[in-house]
């Protein structure tokens, strides 16, 4: 088993679940975030983190979102490698930088209302 990041991230990616994971199983995608499914040890302490309620455990994603158990996987298998998360606190930080890809990250993916 492990946790798997959903839709909801997309668009939001505020990091806060990196802060938090003993871990560091969480990694940067061009749309979202990536949970590791070897990585993770299943402690859940993410969850209550994300403020848009986007991480589900692996037997618990709902429905609709499901595909994201693959998509969450996809990147890590073959030896392929994502870049780890970078921490709230310097994510925030690149975001003051219009030419950062976090700031583009925000035009590319605009937050959802
Ligand atoms: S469940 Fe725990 S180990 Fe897994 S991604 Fe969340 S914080 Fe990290
Ligand atoms: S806390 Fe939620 S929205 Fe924020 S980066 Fe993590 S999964 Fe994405």
């Amino acid at each position: 088993m492990t946790y798997v990041v959903a839709e909801p991230c997309i668009g939001t990616k505020d990091h806060a679940c990196v802060d938090v994971c003993p871990v560091e199983c969480f990694y940067e995608g061009e749309d979202m975030l990536y949970i590791h499914p070897e990585e993770c040890i299943d402690c859940g302490a993410c969850v209550p983190e994300c403020p848009v309620a986007a991480i589900f455990e692996e037997s618990d994603v709902p429905e609709q979102w499901r595909d994201f158990i693959a998509k969450n996987a996809e990147p890590f298998k073959g030896g392929g490698e994502l870049p780890k998360a970078p921490t709230r606190e310097k994510w925030e930080t690149q975001k003051q930088d219009p030419s950062s890809e976090a700031a583009k990250y925000y035009q590319k993916y605009p937050p959802k209302e």
